[in-house]
């Protein structure tokens, strides 16, 4: 027999290898949010300051950050005051650890680092992997630095001799269990703050820091794997697999081909909710649309009737078939990975999917020529919920939900099929582009 050779089409795995670019620069919203703008302006697009005046035309194209959020737009040359937004919104934000306040403690020889719970983590795949400190620190002259330290923390595991029942179901418990360690020696004499002041440069000291919002992440790159290397095995695909598939859709429609005002909309705290000022609950979005609309010219009635045939396509990551628990899902509904992005459908709107969206959506697919399929919950196991029907009572616009299928959703270290971005990639474009 001969090794598979490679089936996954070149494209697909050229966009999937950039993905674990964007994934390797992102180890927290901040640098998402980052990474967002900084591709846009590498394209052309213009940066914009929130707290300055906008002067928005036709034919322009726009990012604008906002904490760890970012705002991308592209006006077709022919926008007028009541063109619909076409919106890609996705999330910047992973589960998993932020660093407390008098973050460094320790005991019995070893220093560690003081951390809470963010949002809900997978813990056990948390354990035995160097993960860096990585996120924003805000200095005495207002200044915001972007940092990351690298490999710097384990959360270890006790050993099967201290604990014979391991295997049989491990219990952690989210405080005494999960506290990293970060070195060896007297925790009067080291200083996690140092670390993290050290990793910004510009001679910048921890007594300078004043404010932090630090994250662990980890650092094992993503890499391609399996027979044919079909798979793809990444931190954070939950969600930065849909915020890099939107803006390089958007990156790839010219302004003359957008049907509407193109938006990616990459908003961070979803895992805890979206109740944030950056959050998709906030009103993040709804300001910039309207600031669109009044650089436009547009009237109240027009900005309605612009808002009221948008539409918004909200893509998170979704659960494939797990094979080893097959009777988790639907009967008849069994999202494959490698079989397209899935359309998220729910009774009880925690996704916000109705009959209008959902033939959008299946009409984009078939544009892009890629496969879709549909997720829906067995009865017995309440789904998840998304910024999509957040979005939709928010703005009253209308929200499809969707998203490509994983394995391991929460898990340090998640797995989709190399081809599945990238055919969310293309829908979303084909979305974009009519
Ligand atoms: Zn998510």
């Amino acid at each position: 027999m001969t090794a598979m050779p490679d089936v996954v089409p070149a494209a697909a795995r050229a966009h999937t290898e950039d993905l674990g670019a964007f994934v390797s620069a992102s180890p927290s919203s901040y640098h998402a949010a980052e990474e967002v703008a900084r591709r846009a302006e590498a394209a052309g697009f213009a940066r914009l300051d929130e707290t300055a005046a906008w002067d928005v035309v036709p034919g322009g194209r726009y990012v604008v950050v906002r904490d760890g959020s970012a705002i991308a737009f592209a006006l077709p040359p022919a926008a007028g005051a009541t063109t619909p937004f076409t919106v890609l919104g996705t999330h910047t934000d992973s589960t998993g650890f932020k660093l407390k306040p008098k973050p460094t403690t320790g005991r019995d020889g070893w220093v560690q680092a003081g951390v809470e719970v963010y949002g809900g983590p997978l813990l056990n795949s948390w354990l035995d992997r160097e993960v860096e400190l990585a996120g924003r620190l805000v200095t005495a002259d207002g200044v915001e630095h972007l940092v990351r330290t690298g490999p710097i923390a384990r959360i270890p595991q006790l050993a099967i001799h201290l604990d014979r029942s391991a295997n049989e179901g491990l219990t952690l418990d989210k405080q005494r269990h999960t506290q990293p360690v970060v070195g060896l020696g007297d925790v009067s004499e080291a200083d996690v703050l140092a670390e993290l002041a050290a990793a910004a440069g510009d001679g910048v000291q921890a007594a300078d820091v004043l404010g932090y919002d630090i994250v662990l992440a980890e650092t094992q790159p993503p890499r391609a794997f399996g027979i044919g290397n079909a798979l793809w095995a990444s931190p954070r695909l939950d969600n930065q697999l849909s915020t890099h598939a939107a803006i390089a859709a958007l990156l790839d429609v010219a302004p003359d081909d957008l049907t509407g005002i193109g938006v990616v909309a990459a908003f961070d705290h979803e895992e805890i909710g979206s109740g944030s000022r950056s959050g998709a609950a906030g009103p993040f979005l709804e300001d910039v649309l309207r600031r669109v609309s009044a650089g436009l010219g547009a009237s109240e009635d027009e900005r309605a009737r612009a808002f009221a045939a948008s539409l918004c396509v909200s893509s998170d990551v979704g659960h494939a078939v797990h094979p080893n628990y097959p009777e988790r899902h639907d009967p008849a509904n069994h999202p494959h990975a490698g079989g397209g992005p899935i359309l998220k459908i729910n009774a009880n709107q925690r996704y916000a999917t109705d009959a209008h969206g959902a033939a959008r959506w299946q009409a984009a697919c078939a544009a892009a020529g890629v496969p879709s399929q549909e997720f829906v919950s067995n009865n017995t196991v309440p789904c998840g919920s998304t910024t999509g029907p957040i979005t939709a009572t928010r703005l009253g616009i209308r929200v499809v939900d969707v998203g490509a299928a994983i394995l391991s959703m929460h898990s340090a270290r998640e797995l989709t099929a190399v081809v599945d971005p990238w055919y969310l990639s293309r829908a979303m474009r084909a979305v974009l582009a009519g």
